[in-house]
């Protein structure tokens, strides 16, 4: 996964470094294993959408620090979401590119939200989508 400068220097940041404190303090456990029924101290915290797939810039930002946009790991939690995330590159690649243009088209042309044509899911892939927590 490419991190570009930007991402690095927001990951470094204080107000990263807050926000990521203030996440693990909010969620002691690791979220993906109290939906499966374990309890594992979350240290590490997740971004559900990835900041280098944001459209913009300011996309990237509101990924980057959107609450809503984070999840509380354990390390193993953390090292299996991204391999699942990784998993099948080119569905994943199309899934994302589909979710850009949806993006692009809401911003630029003011459509609605619009299913991706050609049903871009499929069985297993669906879980990332399914965990968002209530924002
Ligand atoms: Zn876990
Ligand atoms: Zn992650």
């Amino acid at each position: 996964m490419a991190k570009d400068a930007q991402y690095r220097r927001w990951i470094a940041s204080t107000r990263w470094l807050r926000l990521r404190r203030s996440v693990l303090t909010a969620h002691p456990l690791c979220e993906r294993c109290a939906q499966e029924g374990y309890v594992s101290a979350a240290t590490e915290v997740h971004h559900i959408r990835p900041v280098e797939d944001g459209v913009t810039w300011s996309d990237r930002q509101t990924r980057m620090f959107a609450p809503s946009n984070l999840r509380a790991l354990c390390h193993n939690c953390h090292v299996r979401t991204h391999v699942e995330m990784g998993r099948s590159g080119r569905t994943a690649t199309r899934r994302r590119h589909d979710e850009q243009q949806a993006e692009i088209r809401r911003r630029f042309f003011g459509e609605g939200e619009r299913e991706p044509p050609g049903g871009v899911f499929r069985e297993g892939e669906g879980s990332l989508q399914a965990s968002h927590p209530p924002s």
